[in-house]
């Protein structure tokens, strides 16, 4: 029987009434305790890390997510994490790049509804997410609502659905019907997991609106290492509002500057239109293409754990991880 290590990090799932709202409260036994066909599936170990609503959760506690998969590694086969749904998108991402090329499943599941409540996904969704872990699933996924979404591309897209997440601009790695995992990809990986210990917190991210100066771009520059843009679009900055000079500006002072779009689906092409094509062209921007914005902003922290040098900084966030980006590479013009 597989062996799989349960990992609580809080979120709904785990939560019980109070008088101030749901809060996480339930130990990871006690999960599992609620569950009796876990048993059938794999042995399992608990371990109680954090006991967090996901809005809590940061930088910080991935790395002490990262750091409890290593200690445990040799000794279990796969790994399942019980997180809250908000920020578990950013989590999955920020493990992808902090435990790379896992042959072991490492599985992050939740739940809409708490696990005490008549009407619930916790269940399956815990069940289905130790299927996986015992399964054939290399690195770093979510398992909700019977999908397996690769952890670099997942996205919350509903605050109230069972069905929560989505997979921005990649397909699902495959689905769970009545239990059985019918597995349509499987990621790449290596022998042994390469395993990091830093991140740099100092990333901000822009929503552009109709009318916005650069104002708000100097002020989050000032104060950080990177800078994501969500523009409009496939891609550009307006042309009133001191944009480009500020790009110039930060950009010369070594800042990194990701242009991405707050468009749901299909990504950047900043080469596109007239708006955006200086950025690439003159300024040298980075662009997200095809990647989500949860999984560049994991990334720029993973990059400035390791470099403050731009151009390595630039080879490695257009080097894929964990099929990340697929666009500039299918496409032949990773710059
Ligand atoms: N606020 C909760 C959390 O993210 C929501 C959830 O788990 O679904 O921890």
């Amino acid at each position: 029987m597989k062996q799989i290590l349960l990992i609580g990090t809080g979120g709904t799932i785990a939560s019980e009434m109070t008088a101030n709202g749901l809060a996480p409260e339930l130990s990871t036994r006690q999960l599992v305790e609620l569950v009796p066909a876990l048993a059938e599936i794999c042995a399992i170990d608990c371990v109680e890390l954090l006991n967090l609503d996901s809005t809590n959760i940061g930088p910080d506690h991935w790395l002490q997510m990262a750091q409890c998969i290593q200690e445990h590694y040799d000794g279990y086969d796969g790994f399942v994490l019980t997180h809250g749904t908000d920020t578990m998108a950013y989590t999955a991402a920020a493990l992808s790049y902090l435990i790379q090329g896992s042959p072991k499943p490492i599985v992050l599941t939740g739940a809409q509804k708490p696990i005490g409540f008549d009407t619930t996904d916790s269940k399956d969704n815990l069940t289905d997410a130790f299927r996986c872990a015992a399964s054939d699933l290399p690195g770093v996924s979510i398992v909700f609502n019977h999908q397996v979404i690769l952890g670099t591309r997942a996205r919350k897209t509903h605050t109230k659905s069972f069905q929560a997440f989505a997979s921005i601009n990649y397909p699902n790695l495959g689905v769970l019907r009545d239990g059985v995992l019918m597995r349509y990809i499987r990621q790449d990986c290596r022998e042994a997991p390469v395993f990091y210990s830093q991140l740099n917190h100092r990333v901000a991210l822009l929503k552009l609106i109709p009318g916005v100066d650069r104002a708000q771009a100097d002020f989050l520059l000032e104060r950080n290492d990177a800078l994501i843009i969500e523009s409009f679009g496939v891609g550009g900055l307006p042309e009133s509002g001191g944009f480009f000079d500020c790009i110039r500006h930060w950009r010369d002072a070594g800042k990194l500057l990701v242009l991405t779009t707050q468009v749901a689906n299909e990504g950047s092409d900043l080469g596109v239109y007239h708006v955006g094509h200086r950025l690439k062209s003159d300024l040298r921007v980075l662009e997200a293409y095809d990647m989500t914005t949860e999984a560049v902003a994991a990334k720029l922290m993973w990059i400035l754990g390791q470099t403050r040098n731009l151009s390595q900084a630039k080879r490695l966030f257009y080097t894929p991880v964990a099929r990340d980006i697929l666009w500039p590479v299918e496409n032949g013009k990773a710059n």
